[in-house]
């Protein structure tokens, strides 16, 4: 039977960066996709932005891996050439009761160490970005967008060059612990199943990371593994563009541990609104029409020239949480599972929104519990 030194499950952003940190010269890797292509599934169906960090807990993985994984993208991008953009980001209070909600939301922001974060009034911020109407606003100046597919490029020859090997159009099925490692079960697209051996797994199979734990025996509702489904849609706008920003505007955060809809301008100038959150039980990517007045009304206060017939129903991604409704928000899992007696078994869990921006941070820490696994 094959056997190798390290698989990862899941050809995403978080996978590909993985696999990217962890390869090397005379380590076999092995990375797994049940599509037959990488970037299939949520690391191509989000916002694109780069976030500054300035939302999540103190000193959460989250926080600290955005904050990290922020600095990390500028650096990679500006040096392989990958499409980006430093836009900035205005979170915009509309009404007084927003307006008293921005010295908590730069406090958290600061909290985080996210950098250059300020309160600025109406005035300065029709000098920074005069298509916006708005009482005041939080600036942002690390956040920005980046070109997902080009970013999951390059991880993908980092890890090539270091000899890890892809395989496409497989399902990791089953999950066997063995003395010193796992046996992996796998099946292919046309039914074919065939079984390696590996002294590493790692986990980073976005909507389907629950499962993967589960297949290595983990009870998942009482680690809270299992994965609920957070379905984000979009419209796109489709006239008068030239009125729009050109940084990224979004609300003061709704109550519903959301971020708002927001504008989401992109590297070949076009620009969409999004997302709008709802729970969902399967995988579906549909965005009915319908929700064209909900999107408008949502953005219109802030965006004075766009009218209602400017946009169109678009696109829709699924975040995998690690919560339900109504429970409290629950930070990213990454863990060598050593201690539930699962040695070589590292878990991804819940690699929702800020996981694109994390992506490099996140590449970086998995490696470092790679060579103690290995070592171990
Ligand atoms: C609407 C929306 C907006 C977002 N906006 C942003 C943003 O602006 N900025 C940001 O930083 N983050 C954002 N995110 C979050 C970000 O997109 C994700 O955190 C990131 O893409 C997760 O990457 P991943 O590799 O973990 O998951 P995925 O891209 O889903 O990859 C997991 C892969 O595992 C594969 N897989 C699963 N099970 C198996 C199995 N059993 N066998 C083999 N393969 C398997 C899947 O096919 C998939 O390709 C957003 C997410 C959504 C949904």
């Amino acid at each position: 039977m094959e056997k190798v030194d390290v698989a990862v499950v899941g050809a995403g952003v978080v996978g590909l960066s993985v696999a990217a940190h962890s390869a090397r010269p005379g380590r076999s890797l092995l990375l797994l996709e049940r599509h037959e292509s990488f970037g299939r599934e949520t690391s191509s169906r989000n916002s694109e932005v780069i976030h500054a960090g300035i939302y999540y807990p103190k000193n959460s993985l989250k926080g600290r891996l955005c904050l990290e994984g922020n600095r990390l993208m500028y650096e990679i991008c500006g040096r392989y050439g990958i499409p980006h953009k430093n836009t900035g980001k205005l979170v915009v209070a509309v009404t007084p009761e927003e307006e008293a909600q921005l010295p908590g939301l730069l406090d958290t922001a600061l909290g985080n160490g996210a950098e250059g974060v300020r309160l600025v009034g109406p005035e300065e911020m029709r000098a920074l970005e005069p298509r916006v109407v708005a009482l005041a606003a939080m600036v942002c100046p690390t956040s920005g967008i980046v070109d997902s597919h080009a970013l999951m490029r390059h991880f993908r020859a980092l890890a090539a060059n270091a000899g890890a090997t892809e395989v496409y159009g497989v399902e990791v099925v089953s999950i066997e612990k063995i003395p010193r490692g796992y046996r992996i079960g796998v099946r292919e697209r046309a039914g074919a199943t065939f079984e390696f051996e590996t002294s590493v797994l790692v986990n980073c199979a976005g909507l389907g990371a629950g499962e993967v734990a589960a297949m290595a025996g983990i009870d998942i509702d009482e680690a809270h593994y299992r994965i609920f489904y957070r379905k984000g849609m979009y419209f796109r706008v489709t006239r008068g563009l030239d009125h729009l920003p050109s940084m990224l505007v979004y609300p003061v955060p709704p109550t519903d541990a959301t971020v708002g809809i927001h504008t989401c301008p992109d590297l070949g100038g076009g620009m969409r609104l999004g997302p709008h959150d709802s729970w969902v039980d399967s995988v579906d990517y549909a965005v009915p029409e319908e929700l064209g007045d909900l999107f408008f009304s949502a953005v219109k206060p802030f965006l004075p020239t766009l009218e209602r017939g400017d946009m169109q129903a678009d696109m829709a991604g699924i975040q995998a949480k690690r919560f339900g409704p109504g429970e409290p928000s629950r930070d990213f899992v990454i863990r060598h599972e050593a201690d539930r007696g699962l040695p070589g078994l590292i878990n991804l869990v819940g690699i929702e929104s800020p996981g694109l921006t994390s992506s490099p941070a996140i590449g970086k820490m998995v490696s470092g519990l790679v060579e103690d696994a290995l070592s171990g």
